[in-house]
């Protein structure tokens, strides 16, 4: 008599041999990602940075949100500069700044509100006269948080995006990806984003194609933030068109 158990034994892959199998698939899908590494020195305006003090232009006051006309907070600040030298910067030259409000962030019903509760933005040093402040316009929940390096990992996209991308997926392959964590729910630079289902992200209009990720901030890692359905918050960029960034 045949013993069921013994033929359900035998496809039974190990889990290391299985991820082996879907890393050669995925390959061709591989992008790379970086993790941010914080310090708590004390740092300039224009360093990298959770929170905080933001690099401002001359005589311009604090963002405010466009909703309740509050100060909102810096999220995140990228200056170009500090990148490695094998680390292209995502988004080109200059410091990019993500402020959110951070009250009207707890209220959020959808997270298609978000361009109206915050502000991205690339600054210039070499055309712009960029001033610190003092003191911050208000008490934020994160503290400065210096960005003093940057670890590379692989990031790999989740299965539906790979099934539109041709590449389609067994099921146990399927569920280790999603074990695994891919696409990462962390604060990072480039990667994949990690996407809600069913919702259409923007593209270029200036030449209609999809946007890269520069940045995802995670609820809960660097930031103190909380979006609908733990949501990540994303800074997507055309490739083509830097000026075309925004925060979805
Ligand atoms: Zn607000
Ligand atoms: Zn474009």
């Amino acid at each position: 008599m045949v013993n069921i158990f013994n033929i359900f034994r035998k496809k039974t892959k190990d889990p290391s041999e299985l991820w082996q199998e879907t890393e050669m698939l995925l390959k061709p899908y591989e992008k790379p990602m970086w993790a941010p590494k914080v310090g708590n020195s004390e740092v300039s305006y224009l360093f990298s940075k959770f929170s905080g003090k933001a690099a401002l232009v001359a005589k311009e006051t604090w963002p405010a949100c466009k909703r309740c006309k509050s100060p909102m907070q810096l999220l995140v600040q990228l200056n170009a500069k500090q990148f490695p030298a094998e680390m292209k910067s995502p988004f080109g030259e200059g410091i990019l700044q993500l402020f959110c409000c951070e009250q009207c962030s707890k209220g959020l019903e959808d997270i298609k509100e978000l361009p109206e509760i915050s502000l991205v933005r690339v600054l210039d040093p070499k055309t712009q006269d960029l001033t610190g402040v003092e003191s911050l316009p208000k008490t934020f929940s994160t503290p400065e948080k210096p960005i003093e390096g940057w670890e590379e990992s692989v990031d790999y996209p989740n299965t539906a995006k790979l099934k539109s991308l041709g590449c389609d997926l067994k099921v146990d392959q399927a569920a280790l990806l999603t074990e695994k964590g891919f696409p990462k729910v962390q604060d990072k630079l480039m990667g994949w984003p990690n996407w809600v289902q069913g919702i259409k992200y923007p593209k270029c209009s200036q030449c209609g194609s999809a946007m890269k990720l520069v940045i995802q901030i995670a609820p809960q890692d660097n930031l103190n933030i909380e979006l609908p359905g733990g949501q990540c918050m994303h800074v997507i960029q055309c490739d083509k068109h830097k000026s075309e960034i925004v925060v979805v």
